[in-house]
């Protein structure tokens, strides 16, 4: 079994390896291989067994430049998406606990916190005052 080891670290020698990005892929074909239980598709599978032949693929590459440059650019978009779903979460908080109300003169946008009856809101823009149930 070290043996063995030995001769698969031996064969990873200027091969790139494992990043997030590979992990990623291998998750999507966890979850491919879970959505395949309930759609009995061979497409499924088909999809899955890309990915894992990409991973491995990208795992075994010696062109590491290449490989390393592709995980910047996931890295990069899956920035972007945690970052928009963090956005989402956020404005789903803020509908829970506040109003938003526009001032009926100026347009501006007011943050009320809910549940506090009638207020008067004054709007720091044009200074108008005006009252809503929060
Ligand atoms: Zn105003």
């Amino acid at each position: 079994m070290s043996q063995f080891r030995e001769r698969f670290s031996r064969f990873m020698i200027g091969r790139y390896g494992s990043d997030k990005l590979s992990r990623f892929l291998m998750g999507t074909v966890f979850a491919l291989i879970f959505v395949g239980i309930f759609i009995r598709s061979y497409w499924v599978d088909i999809a899955a067994l890309f990915l894992i032949a990409l991973s491995y693929f990208r795992m075994f590459s010696k062109n590491i430049g290449k490989r390393f440059e592709e995980n910047q650019k996931f890295e990069r978009i899956s920035f972007r998406v945690t970052e928009f779903f963090k956005k989402l979460r956020f404005k789903f908080q803020q509908i829970r606990q506040y109003h938003i109300y526009k001032c009926p003169s100026c347009g501006q946008k007011i943050r009320i916190p809910r549940g506090k009856g009638k207020v008067s809101v004054h709007c720091p823009k044009c200074s108008t005052d005006f009252i809503k149930k929060s």
